[in-house]
């Protein structure tokens, strides 16, 4: 048989897929982002304990958490700076206790407060594994993160976190806050990647994956409480892992250009961090 001679009818070929990749091919991946509070760093379990170094009280994390998530809304909404946040925040915090603090007590009780969970930061065990794996993979790393700027970066340099990141977007910094594709997209334009090259992970659904997928990005939930078997769904659209561990397989398994990471010679961050910091 000739096959060269017998070109197919064009009502027999597919369309060539927009970005001029063979439409069966996966995606290629660039650049790899990454979440902050509760997906690289404890921060439940960190204000869990400063509430209680504060307050003597175990029980204050939900009603803390729920009067976060309310000011938070109002920063992501562009009606509050983080810092007048973070004062209103305390202030409300209190007057839900029965405590009727000027402000000064306010600002006395929020500065012990930065002062006892900076020193109550952990990073969750998988996180350096992860990223070492994504270094090696030489996938590009960024932090996007919906926090103050300052505040974020410290946190960021005292985990030794700073030297896996290529590119790091904090809200506070960027001027809009995610779900926004801004934010998203802030940080291809710094890497000059595509969207489709760029995956998002994080533990929100709404801010993260779903903001994500909005935005033209991979998007991947990471439920480390198990919220989805019992409540929340991740729309079709979205992966979600339970862990950071599980991550290398799904992005080798879904991407075209992640392969098996050969070891690199000399020192990694990870080594440097653990020589270091911990
Ligand atoms: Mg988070």
């Amino acid at each position: 048989m000739d096959f060269a001679a017998a070109a197919p009818t064009p009502s027999r070929t597919a369309p060539p897929a927009p970005s001029g990749r063979e439409p069966w091919a996966p995606p290629e991946l660039r650049l790899v982002c990454l979440d902050i509070d509760d997906t690289l760093i404890d921060c439940t379990a960190a204000i869990r304990r400063t509430l209680h170094a504060l307050t003597g009280r175990g029980d204050l994390w939900p009603l803390w958490d729920l009067i976060t998530e309310e000011h938070v809304a109002l920063v992501v909404a562009g009606k509050l700076g983080y810092d007048v946040m973070h004062h209103r925040r305390t202030e409300c915090f209190l007057a839900e206790l029965g405590i009727a603090a000027e402000s000064v007590q306010v600002a006395a009780f929020e500065t012990r407060r930065r002062e006892i969970l900076a020193r109550s930061w952990r990073l969750f065990d998988d996180v350096l594994p992860c990223l070492e794996w994504l270094r090696a993979a030489g996938l590009c790393i960024a932090a996007v993160t919906n926090a103050s700027g300052a505040h974020q970066r410290r946190k960021i340099a005292e985990l030794g976190l700073s030297p896996f990141f290529d590119h790091v977007a904090i809200a506070g910094e960027v001027g809009v806050a995610k779900p926004d594709p801004v934010m998203f997209h802030s940080v291809c334009l710094a890497l000059e990647c595509a969207p489709e090259q760029a995956v998002h992970v994080g533990d929100k659904l709404d801010t993260d994956a779903i903001g994500a997928r909005d935005a033209g990005l991979g998007a991947v939930w990471l439920d480390r409480d198990g919220t989805g078997r019992v409540g929340e769904r991740a729309p079709r659209e979205v992966y979600t892992v339970s862990g950071l561990g599980e991550l290398p397989e799904l992005l080798v398994s879904e991407y075209a250009t992640v392969g098996v990471p050969v070891q690199r010679a000399g020192e990694t961050p990870a080594a440097r961090v653990r020589g270091g910091v911990f």
